[in-house]
């Protein structure tokens, strides 16, 4: 199993998880003409996607699922909450997610996660004996969390924002209190939390993704990774809203 991102951040999402014979998307945040390019970057071709899958309906995840989907017959799956709030009217291939599923060779696990939408989700990809982790777009840490994110080879978190840089920056009060509530998103402490409580011998490779980029600095987010890496063999990187990043291997060691 492979995967890579082809933007991350709060202006748009998109992940591709691939097999050997089976590639999916997990969310289109971009416009249809940005994401055939960002697609094109990657060697991946629309009309080989299996699947869209879709975390939750917040237009960084969604803005550019519908014109994927409908040029180029790709199923797309949301929980039933998602379905409501992206209007499954709109769509020929529906999928209905309700507990673990299979799109080809890939089993995919959804976990429901604390975040400001009607039924978010995020997953956990498996193949063969490799486990790779998603896990974006969430408030707070809960236990059904930790459980389900256990035995990964890799995951990708969530590094939204550095506490004081969002209370001293220029947003509202009302939406700093959004971003830093427990049904906004993580930042840098509780990441790196994260990672500590869930880090096995297995875990060899970390990416912090969703990154503000009016909130956070990439630098705040390397110290962060630094600290609860420096001592156990696991590479990191930082995705980039302009780029992502670039295919990783998710292998078994
Ligand atoms: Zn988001
Ligand atoms: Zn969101």
């Amino acid at each position: 199993m492979r995967f890579a991102s082809l933007g991350s951040g709060s202006k748009g999402n998109c992940s591709v998880i691939a097999t050997d014979s089976t590639f999916v998307l997990l969310d289109c945040g971009f416009s249809y003409k940005d994401v055939m390019a960002r697609m094109k970057r990657l060697g991946i071709e629309p009309d080989a996607l299996a699947a869209i899958i879709v975390s939750h309906e917040h237009s960084d995840h969604v803005s550019g699922v519908e014109a994927l989907s409908t040029r180029h017959a790709i199923p797309v799956y949301a929980s039933r909450g998602t379905w409501i709030e992206i209007d499954a009217g709109k769509y020929e291939f529906t999928n209905y997610i309700d507990g673990l599923f299979t799109v080809g060779d890939l089993n995919i696990t959804p976990i429901t996660v604390p975040h400001d939408a009607r039924e978010p989700l995020q997953f956990v990809f498996s193949c063969s004996e490799e486990r790779l982790g998603i896990l974006s777009d969430l408030g707070s840490l809960s236990d059904r969390i930790l459980h389900a994110f256990i035995e990964l080879d890799a995951i990708s978190i969530e590094f939204n924002h550095d506490i004081s840089l969002l209370q001293q920056g220029p947003y509202p009060s009302y939406l700093k209190a959004r971003i830093s509530g427990d049904f906004g998103h993580l930042n840098n402490e509780q990441a790196t939390k994260l990672i500590e409580l869930i880090a096995s011998d297995r875990l060899n490779t970390v990416v912090a993704c969703h990154i503000s980029e009016i909130n956070n600095k990439v630098a705040l987010v390397e110290k962060a990774l630094e600290s609860v890496l420096k001592d156990r063999e696991i590479e990191y990187l930082v995705a980039s809203q302009s780029d992502g990043f670039n295919w990783i291997s998710v292998e078994r060691r």
